[in-house]
């Protein structure tokens, strides 16, 4: 076996030692009790404060998540490392994503790959990096390289927050083709059709995470449908075969015009039926269209996550129940409602809190039909509670 590179080492708190042996695997700034100075994105042996070594991890210089752990031992071969975490990821997918070819293939620490993200797109994989030691150049060619060795895509494309890149203090680099030359492909989703372009619009692809959750609503829907916040059309495509009329609401014209382009892709599914596509802030419509007694068979509500901070977290229930307690009035007897909240700091628990006390205001008896989270392929590890985030209820209204 090769020696292990000499790397720095990091001393931590016993309560940062004692979540990481809880299998976490963060240690927040406020932790670290060594004074060494490290490089951006280096990679760290990690030990508690008596000098026991915990692993090795990759140090950020900037995120108050300064520390990402990446294994419980030295890391000799960080290239070998990349590609056997990556392998695992794949075959993983390969146990569980089912009637698609878009799904995630590598979500972060939920695959022991913290700060990569990686989506598929048929033959196309786009990739997110989110911290200074994924961004280095060896990490990068040897994601890049394993991926292209295991699943042959056409192209690579990079999708750039720079938000995300200013907080880790990382120079400004354009989203763009890393290899191949193909920017737009076709994806399909439990047999529906949708229009994929990572060089134009928005560039922010689909949201897969809900991909079983389409499949699951679909069984219930019925009669006049409402997908508020509908983005490219996710629920509204698949729902429209179950039901009369759909209408599918978004505040994004861009989203809405991709979502009229799926449409066409998908006639034969349609069978002649139009989805008619709003373009309107959710709230202010489900306002109007409550005062006007307009009545619907079954609503889907998917906002953007309304708590991005633990502090926002009133302010959060309060936003998810007036959308809920609107839905629930415009229900018919019968109706199915199906609401999603993909904020981290909702729990389950305060979410299903929230729609008890939507229903007792709106004098509407609910029953839970289905209570379910994130697609199979975005792993939750039980171990670290932040890879659980998405909540999708399917309620029966009365
Ligand atoms: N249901 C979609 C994903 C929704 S993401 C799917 O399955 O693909 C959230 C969407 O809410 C985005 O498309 C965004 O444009 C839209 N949005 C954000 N604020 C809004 C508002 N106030 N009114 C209407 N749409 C809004």
């Amino acid at each position: 076996m090769p020696k292990a590179p000499a790397v720095p080492t990091i001393k931590i708190s016993p309560r940062a030692a004692t979540r990481l042996k809880a299998g976490h695997v963060w240690v927040y700034r406020s932790d670290i009790v060594s004074a060494e100075r490290v490089a951006p994105g280096a990679l760290v042996s990690v030990s508690d404060h008596r000098g026991k070594n915990l692993g090795t991890a990759f140090y950020s210089t900037s995120s108050q998540i300064a520390i990402r752990m990446i294994s419980h031992e030295p890391v000799p071969d960080l290239p070998a490392l990349l590609r056997q975490r990556i392998a695992e990821a794949i075959a993983y997918r390969e146990q569980v994503a089912r009637d698609t070819d878009g799904y995630r293939v590598i979500f972060s620490e939920a695959d022991f790959l913290p700060g990569l993200i990686v989506d598929r797109y048929n033959d196309i994989l786009s990739l997110q990096i989110l911290t200074q030691a994924m961004d280095a150049n060896l990490p990068r060619e040897t994601v890049i390289s394993e991926l292209s060795q295991r699943l042959c895509p056409a192209a690579v494309v990079e999708r750039v927050d720079p938000r995300v890149r200013e907080l880790e203090t990382l120079p400004p680099r354009p989203s763009g083709l890393l290899q191949g030359a193909k920017g737009s492909t076709i994806f399909t989703m439990n047999g529906v059709q949708f229009h994929y372009d990572a060089l134009e619009g928005q560039k922010t692809g689909a949201f897969l995470d809900q991909r079983e959750n389409y499949a699951a609503a679909a069984q219930y829907a019925h009669g006049e449908t409402l997908d508020v916040f509908c983005y490219q059309g996710g629920f509204a495509l698949h729902l429209a075969p179950k039901c009369s009329e759909v209408t599918g609401v978004d505040s994004s014209r861009p989203a809405l015009e991709v979502a009229d382009q799926n449409a066409t892709l998908n006639a034969k599914l349609l069978n002649g039926k139009e989805i008619e596509w709003i373009e309107a802030n959710a709230f202010d419509l489900l306002k109007d269209y409550s005062a006007s007694n307009r009545r619907y068979d079954t609503i889907v509500l998917d906002p953007p996550a309304f708590a991005k901070t633990k502090r926002d977290l009133d302010a959060a229930l309060r936003g998810y129940k007036e959308l809920n307690l609107r839905a629930l009035k415009m229900l018919r007897p019968g109706g199915i409602l199906v609401t999603c909240s993909c904020s981290y700091h909702v729990s389950q628990v305060h979410f299903l809190e929230m729609l008890a006390s939507a229903a007792l205001d709106a004098h509407r008896t609910l029953r839970l039909v289905e209570v379910r989270g994130q697609a199979k392929d975005h792993p939750i590890l039980l171990n670290i509670p932040e890879t659980a985030y998405l909540k999708c209820v399917v309620a029966s209204v009365n």
